[in-house]
């Protein structure tokens, strides 16, 4: 496996590559790798005939009272991960050479990206479309694969691709979890083993809550929502929100098959998020042991 840590390296790597004729194949991460991240490289793979995978813990989408500083960094582990699935390139770009200084022009994302995740975390999607378009034009992908687990970012990401023509294609993967339903998450190892046994659990019971509403003939969502917040209030959960809403990232007047349903939660000083298809449900997403 190939290492780039050169903007310009990982370009000229991404152009010769395919003025051989290979179609490139794009996973942006941050890092701390898991299963969740390696089945969207091997999505990649099925898509592609080189898969580059970057690393970068990006500060541009973290608030100033986040967890920037103490987001898990694992490269030696993560860089025998990526080589074991097969990744042809990592790219571990350095934050001096993304910002050489603070950037002027930044992609700003319209109101779908003020609600959820962005009202709970203001300015977070402008972070993360302005590093994602940074990223689209150092490695100049084919196809990207992202993952459902953060939905409202995967539903920007497909926005911003349309709506400034970048020319790829975006492919978005379930969510893989524990057997017990948590979805993996590169923040799960900040839970303590009892806040994993126990809190952490509400947020996959609250979106089973809210299928089973809706599966009992409950189409109105402030009905599912409530489900939802029942079950999330949990000891030790702090519940933020339980949400319904459509591929278009608008909230839905009638929950369907295709409604999406999201529940963020803090279990101690851990923010996790998940989500799920109604007409999918958990069940349906895949696990690791
Ligand atoms: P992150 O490193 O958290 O920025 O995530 C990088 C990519 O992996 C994003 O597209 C995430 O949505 C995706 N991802 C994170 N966790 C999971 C999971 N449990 N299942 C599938 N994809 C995931």
């Amino acid at each position: 496996m190939l290492e780039r840590v050169g903007l310009a390296d990982m370009r000229a790597w991404s152009r010769a590559e395919r003025a051989r004729g290979r179609r490139i194949g794009f996973v942006p991460t941050m890092g701390c790798l898991h299963e969740g991240h390696l089945r969207l490289v091997d999505r990649a793979r099925e898509l592609a005939d080189r898969v580059v995978v970057s690393i970068f813990v990006n500060p541009l989408q973290f608030g100033p009272q986040e967890d920037l500083a103490r987001y898990p960094r694992d490269l030696a582990r993560d860089r025998t991960l990526a080589s074991d699935r097969g990744v042809d390139c990592l790219f571990v770009p350095e934050a001096g050479a993304m910002y050489p200084e603070p950037p002027v022009a930044r992609v700003v994302p319209g109101a779908p990206a003020d609600m959820l995740e962005g009202a709970a975390r203001p300015g977070h999607f402008a972070g993360v479309l302005t590093v994602v378009a940074k990223l689209f034009h150092l490695v100049e992908p084919d196809v990207a694969v992202f993952g459902r687990k953060d939905f409202q970012q995967a539903m920007l990401v497909k926005r911003l691709v349309q709506d400034l023509d970048f020319p790829l294609t975006i492919d978005v993967m379930p969510t893989i979890r524990e057997l017990d339903g948590l979805a993996l998450s590169s923040r799960n190892t900040y839970l303590s083993t009892d806040e994993r046994r126990g809190p952490a659990l509400a947020l996959s019971r609250a979106l089973r809550a809210m299928e089973q509403a809706w599966r009992g003939g409950d189409a109105d969502p402030a009905a599912v929502k409530r489900a939802g917040m029942d079950a999330l209030a949990a000891p030790g959960v702090m519940s933020e929100y339980c949400a319904l809403i459509g591929e278009d990232l608008q909230p839905v007047t009638r929950a369907t098959a295709h409604t999406v349903a999201l529940v963020a939660a803090r279990v101690g000083t851990t923010r996790l998020i998940d989500n799920v298809v109604l007409g999918e449900g958990i069940g349906a997403d895949p696990r690791v042991a």
